[in-house]
């Protein structure tokens, strides 16, 4: 790669990415349009913990931050389900195997970690509140909002959903995209630790609260605090506009969680809600000047827990690519996206489908059905059979493939559950053989405690 190598956004896709770099030996310079989230507050509105899986853990065990990474994540071993009129929440495990759990990390956390390894490479540079407005291909500069000017060679485009990068792609058009926003937003409130600092849930645990067409959900943090994100339509965000609509909604549908929170109504009012979309684009990359990686390549709902993961992820098949083809940048770039938009379609669809399955499946019997079958046919099959949810974020098989499988896996599911004289284990049998685990996705990775 000749001139100034640039990553643009510090994000968890950027950091990562600077590091990969630096270990093929570039020089890289790293601009972000925020404060150094190290020695500043990120401000309300972006989530505060996120949940890592197998996806994401690989690309650190890659390199050499797991050690880091274990002392801030807590481990959670499924999904504890809160039915509103149950006093006792029921514990649904991920799976059976001990490596079947997600980390519960803070965003924050995370970041210092790959900004810290970043900088320690000697090789990465990274500027703060610098905000690129645009990449000027013909005359191979950055423009900045503050109308500064800086040289690149070549640009990743790091920079989150909302991409510069993608947009000045798009506008030499080699890239098309869109965003389909849903008529559903979020929210993020806090549940404070009890008196002696302790987590007031089990926290190791993802709580949920499904409410049909709405759902409350709880990460816990290892401060004691648990982060807690409403999901809920647009609308119902609409009528919630004074305390006491707030306070009245809270205590008929989440009554529990209600009394945990003596000032729920304020955090409520002070917090923004956010918007969720999934936007797809075309064209990840310019010749072998530009490139996009992380959300502003493919931004995906949160329900599945996978947007950093798949950020990694791809940051990962991205280094692999620029390794195989030093001499062939813009081939290396094509090849990645060839390799990389099958699956981040895939996860993008399936992460609409899980919104149904946390605010309304988990609590359906006939969903509840399925899934034990499914654990129970992946006990006696477990060369042959796996669940979606176990595919996705306990694997690092691509997303299209664990679709794939998933949909095939549904047939024979749904055959089970219409005749129970079928023979399920000859057609679990003929399913074809799952795919080893990636040698770095090492199940002890984290500890699990
Ligand atoms: C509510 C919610 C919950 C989520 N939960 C999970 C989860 O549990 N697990 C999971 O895997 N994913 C989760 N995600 C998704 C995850 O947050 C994103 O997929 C991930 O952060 C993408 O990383 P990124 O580095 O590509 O982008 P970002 O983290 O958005 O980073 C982009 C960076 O670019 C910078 N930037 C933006 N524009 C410019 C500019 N013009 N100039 C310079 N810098 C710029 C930004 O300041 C930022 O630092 C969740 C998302 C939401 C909204």
């Amino acid at each position: 790669m000749n001139g100034p190598l640039i990553v643009v956004g510090a994000g968890q896709a950027g950091a990562l990415l600077a590091i990969y770099l630096a270990r093929q030996g570039y020089q890289v310079t790293v601009y972000d349009s925020r404060p150094d989230l190290r020695r500043t507050d990120i401000g309300a509105g972006r989530s505060i913990n996120l949940a890592l899986a197998t996806r994401g853990i690989v690309p650190l065990i890659d390199v050499g931050l797991i050690g880091q990474i274990d002392d801030i994540t807590i481990p959670m071993r499924g999904r504890m389900v809160h039915e509103r009129d149950s006093l006792t929440p029921v514990l649904q495990p991920y799976g059976s195997r001990s490596h079947e759990v997600i980390h519960s990390i803070s965003r924050t956390d995370l970041n210092a970690v790959l900004l810290d390894a970043a900088e320690e490479t000697g090789r990465v540079r990274i500027e703060f509140q610098a905000e690129l407005e645009s990449v000027d291909f013909d005359n191979s500069v950055l423009r900045f909002a503050d109308r500064r000017v800086e040289p690149f060679g070549v640009v990743f485009g790091a920079d989150g959903a909302g991409s510069r990068v993608r947009s000045s792609i798009a506008a030499r058009g080699a890239c098309q995209f869109e965003t389909d926003w849903l008529d559903h937003g979020y929210k993020e409130l806090t549940l404070p630790p009890e008196c002696d600092g302790s987590h007031r849930l089990d926290p190791n645990a993802l709580h949920i609260w499904p409410r049909g067409e709405f759902m409350l959900i709880a990460l816990a943090n290892p401060t004691g605090d648990f982060t807690v994100t409403l999901f809920a339509p647009t609308a119902t965000f609409e009528a919630l506009v004074s305390v006491d609509t707030v306070l009245d909604f809270f205590a008929s549908e989440f009554g529990d969680f209600a009394d945990m929170v003596p000032n729920l109504a304020e955090q409520f009012m002070a917090h923004p809600m956010g918007p969720l979309g999934t936007m797809r684009a075309n064209g990840w990359s310019y010749g072998d000047r530009a490139v996009l990686v992380g959300d502003a390549a493919h931004a995906i709902v949160p329900f599945h827990g996978q947007g950093m993961n798949l950020a990694m992820e791809s940051v990962r098949v991205l280094d692999r690519h620029l390794r195989e083809s030093p001499r062939d940048i813009a081939g290396a770039f094509r090849r990645y996206e060839c390799e990389r938009k099958p699956d981040a379609d895939a996860i993008a669809e399936m992460a609409l489908d899980n919104y149904d399955e946390m605010r309304a499946g988990v609590i359906d019997p006939d969903h509840v059905a399925r899934r034990s079958l499914a654990l129970e046919l992946e006990r006696r099959h477990p060369n042959h059979l796996s669940p979606r949810y176990n595919m996705v974020m306990f694997t690092t098989m691509p997303y299209a493939e664990a679709l794939d499988r998933a949909t095939r896996q549904a047939a024979v599911i749904s055959a089970a559950m219409r005749d129970p004289e079928i023979d399920i284990d000859a057609l679990v049998a003929a399913l074809p053989q799952l795919p080893a685990l990636d040698p770095l996705a090492d199940p002890n990775a984290l500890s699990i405690s």
